[in-house]
């Protein structure tokens, strides 16, 4: 059986440091907005080439308390691929705000920046491109439409941990960025944890405020904030992985190399995209093909695990129905939805699994 996904192995890799390095937060009892945290904000910013770091719990607050800090709030609408984790969308309503869809390019599954100048409205306040399953979205063409309509750019680079755009790595491009560090996502903590990062002070200022209640000394509190910071024991884990980060995305990309050397002429079997002006981290490997639930039920009764990212289109999931999305709206959204497969992908696969499911997907689709 060749998993979709193990996270066990990279937990093995590493355990002993960080056994250490958890034993070390407690013996500190440094647990909330302490030295790890403020040393991982400043390692993580740096690698990605951003001016500041702002810990948060978890990627949907990153995402929603990056979103309030650029001026995001009631009554406004925010852009965003319909073709996401709904967190995306759903970070936009915790704002306050409106999601509005959109669909994505046929090759690289991100938002079609030729599709968003139809979607503004005098409501328009932001653009959230998702840089989906590790490919980034086009930001060269999404900061042009937004500085011709005056509108802000949050990036969703919550699969987007180690990707580079025209050798920039996503989350330093726009106003801000938020990445989550989920336990499977390409750099994962050990529980729930994100981060938003942005070059602004001012909206560095907002952050800090936004994520610890608002305060400014112990018993003073500027605005009514959230309580949604990064713990100690999370940063911890976190600065430990970031060292490996780019061996990590460099193996991902190295089976999805393997993957289009086996796989690259199946009849019937679409393999992911890498621009030119990009670098895929793979956080998925994301193929489509016909017939995808019966596909999917032959992949797994042979031994090769998959998934779906994602099955439903969000202006067609239900939390969204209020807001009268129908089929037709974003019709390569709705066409991929069906034709979707993750097969494995994680640094640790060796390249006998990646022959290994590669050959039992041959047989099933080939
Ligand atoms: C995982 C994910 C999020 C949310 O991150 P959490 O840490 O789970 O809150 C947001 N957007 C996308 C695209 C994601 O994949």
């Amino acid at each position: 059986m060749v998993p979709l996904i193990d996270l066990k192995i990279q937990h093995r890799s590493i355990a002993a440091e960080v056994e250490a390095a958890i034993k070390n937060v407690c013996d500190n009892t440094a647990f909330i907005l302490s030295d790890e945290m403020k040393a991982f904000e400043s390692e993580f910013a740096a690698y990605c080439g951003a001016k500041h770091g702002i810990g948060v719990a978890n990627g949907t607050d990153a995402l929603f308390l990056a979103l309030k800090a650029v001026g995001v709030g009631d009554g406004d609408e925010v852009i965003v691929p319909a073709n996401t984790f709904i967190a995306t969308a759903a970070a936009v309503s915790h704002a306050g705000a409106t999601p509005v869809f959109v669909d994505v390019e046929a090759d690289t599954y991100c938002i079609d920046p030729k599709k968003i100048k139809s979607a503004i409205t005098p409501k328009t306040k932001a653009i959230l491109p998702v840089h989906l399953y590790g490919h980034p979205a086009d930001m060269d063409a999404i900061m042009d439409i937004a500085r011709a309509n005056g509108l802000r750019v949050v990036e969703d680079c919550a699969q987007a941990h180690g990707t580079l755009f025209k050798g920039k790595q996503v989350g330093s491009i726009g106003d801000a960025a938020g990445f989550s560090f989920y336990p499977s996502k390409t750099l994962g903590a050990y529980g729930n944890a994100g981060i938003v990062l942005t070059n602004s002070d001012e909206i560095c200022e907002n952050l800090k405020l936004l994520r610890d209640n608002g305060r400014t000394t112990w018993y003073e509190h500027s605005l009514i904030g959230y309580n949604s910071r990064l713990d100690g024991i999370q940063a911890a884990v976190l600065r430990i992985k970031l060292k490996h980060l780019d061996e990590w995305v460099e193996a991902r990309r190295s089976h999805a190399k393997q993957y289009v050397q086996l796989l690259g002429d199946v009849p019937g079997l679409t393999l992911p995209v890498e621009r030119a002006d990009a670098t895929h981290s793979y956080y998925v490997y994301v193929v489509r093909a016909d017939n995808r639930d019966e596909v999917m039920a032959q992949l797994k009764e042979k031994g090769c695990g998959c998934g779906v990212h994602y099955p439903v289109p969000l202006h067609l999931q239900p939390a969204y129905a209020f807001l009268g999305g129908k089929e037709g709206d974003h019709p390569i959204s709705e066409a991929y939805a069906k034709q979707i497969i993750s097969i494995p992908m994680f640094p640790e696969l060796t390249a006998e699994q990646v022959a290994e499911a590669a050959d039992i997907i041959k047989e099933v689709i080939g």
